[in-house]
């Protein structure tokens, strides 16, 4: 058993190495690094509680400072841009450009993985999925960090009718797009 938690330590450790050589040869066509990548994917995928420098710096597990040049990068590149949240003024929140938003459409990284996948049968796919999601929650667990999740596994999700979510812990209408996005208050069910 011990020896197994090893090799899945391993496994994954390698395939995160190949996966970033992957993103820094994507990366250097557009002069950009995988911190820059993950964090255009992240905002991508984030819904309305999750889009602030804070939270991509807590879901990247990366230094403030870090994060901070990384967006200064993005921003000046003009493929991030920032707004002032309606409701609280102080609030300064991320989206995607336009340019943003065509870069994660032609920079394709979820292919190579598929393909790599592709003969690997379903079952297999989804029984590693719950263990690799297993792994993760006790490990952020340990490390006291926010889990982070798609909407659409969260406990406080409330289904109304077939097209009208609302969110338990905000009490917020959710559109169904929404309930497919990232979300910093997720609570896995
Ligand atoms: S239901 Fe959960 S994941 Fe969805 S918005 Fe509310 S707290 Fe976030």
């Amino acid at each position: 058993m011990r020896k197994n938690a090893f090799t899945l330590l391993e496994l994954t450790e390698r395939l995160g190495n190949v996966i970033r050589a992957e993103m820094r040869r994507v990366g250097s066509t557009y002069r950009l690094h995988p911190v820059h990548l993950q964090a255009l994917s992240y905002l991508k995928q984030a819904n309305r509680y999750s889009n602030t420098p804070q939270a991509l710096t807590e879901y990247l597990g990366l230094t403030k400072g870090t994060v901070s040049q990384s967006l200064l990068l993005l921003y000046r590149k003009g493929l991030v841009a920032r707004y002032v949240d309606e409701a609280d003024k102080r609030v300064v929140r991320l989206k995607l450009s336009a340019a943003g938003k065509r870069l994660m459409k032609d920079a394709q990284l979820a292919p190579v993985w598929q393909t790599a996948a592709a003969n690997v049968s379903p079952a297999r796919v989804k029984t590693t999925v719950l263990v690799l999601l297993e792994t993760l929650r006790n490990l952020q667990a340990m490390q006291n960090e926010r889990p982070f999740g798609v909407c659409n596994t969260c406990v406080h999700l409330q289904r109304e009718s077939a097209r009208i979510y609302n969110c338990g812990l905000t009490n917020d209408r959710l559109a169904v797009p929404e309930t497919r996005q990232i979300c910093r208050l997720h609570t896995p069910q």
